[in-house]
C-alpha cells in the first residue's frame, strides 16, 4: 500500500533501504567518479552507508534523529567531500523536522529544502556547478510545488526531478571539485553525486510506494 504519511520506524526502514540501494550502486557511482574525478566516490559512499544500517539498528527516537543519525554517521565514517556535503544534507535536513510526530509531503519539502541549504552554505556551489546540487536543487523546487500531497505522490514527483536533475548534469562544465580541472573536457557525463542524489529518491520513493 503506498504510504500518505511515514511515522519514526518507516522512516528507519526507509532509510535502509536507501543505505542498501547505495551499497548496490557502487559499481556505478565509482564508475561516474572515474569519468570525471578520483573514481572513489562509490566506495566513500558505500563506507558512510555501511555506517548508517549500523547506526540505524539501534533503533531511532523520533523522525529527526532518523536523518540526523544518518547524516553523523556519514560524517564520522567517510573521507572525501562527499563525506561533508552528504552528511550535512541529512543532518540540517533533518534537523529542520524537530517535533515532526510524522513525515509527510511537507516534511519532505523541509528536509530537502534545508538539507540544501546546509550543503549550498558547507561546500560554496550553486546550481549549475555540476555538482550533487543539479539533483538536489530541481529535487527541492519540484517538493515545494507538491508539498501538499500525500508524501507517495510527493516523492514520486520528486524522485523524477532528481533523476532529470542528474541527466541535465551531463552537459554542465564542472567548476567546483575535482572534475574541475578538465573543463569542456567534463562535459557528457552525469557528476557522480548527482547520480548518488538520484539512487537516493529513487529509493526513498520506492519504500513509499510498495
Ligand atoms: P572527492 O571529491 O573528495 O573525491 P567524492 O568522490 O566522494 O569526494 O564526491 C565527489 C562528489 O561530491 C562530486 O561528484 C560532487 O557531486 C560532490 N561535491 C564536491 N564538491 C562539492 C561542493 N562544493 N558542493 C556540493 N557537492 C560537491
Ligand atoms: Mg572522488
Amino acid at each position: 500500500m503506498p504510504k500518505t504519511a511515514l511515522t519514526k520506524d518507516e522512516v528507519k526502514e526507509m532509510l535502509i533501504l536507501v543505505a542498501d540501494r547505495i551499497i548496490e550502486n557502487e559499481p556505478m557511482l565509482s564508475e561516474a567518479d572515474r569519468n570525471l574525478g578520483d573514481g572513489d566516490h562509490g566506495l566513500g559512499m558505500k563506507r558512510g552507508m555501511e555506517a548508517v544500517k549500523e547506526k540505524l539498528a539501534g533503533g531511532v527516537d523520533s523522525v529527526e534523529k532518523a536523518f540526523a543519525n544518518t547524516g553523523m554517521a556519514m560524517m564520522s565514517s567517510m573521507g572525501g567531500a562527499s563525506g561533508a556535503i552528504f552528511g550535512t544534507l541529512w543532518r540540517n535536513g533533518g534537523k529542520a523536522l524537530a517535533g515532526r510526530e510524522a513525515f509527510d509531503g511537507q516534511g519532505l519539502a523541509d528536509l530537502i529544502k534545508a538539507g540544501l541549504e546546509g550543503v549550498m552554505a558547507r561546500g560554496g556551489a550553486k546550481p549549475g556547478d555540476k555538482t550533487m546540487i543539479d539533483a538536489l536543487h530541481p529535487a527541492m523546487l519540484k517538493a515545494q510545488e507538491v508539498a501538499a500531497l500525500p508524501l507517495n505522490d510527493a516523492i514520486t514527483a520528486v524522485a523524477q526531478a532528481a533523476s532529470d536533475g542528474r541527466d541535465a548534469s551531463k552537459a554542465m562544465i564542472a567548476t567546483m571539485g575535482r572534475a574541475k580541472t578538465l573543463g569542456e573536457g567534463s562535459i557528457g557525463f552525469p557528476d557522480a553525486g548527482a547520480c548518488s542524489v538520484a539512487v537516493i529518491f529513487d529509493a526513498m520513493r520506492d519504500y513509499i510506494c510498495a
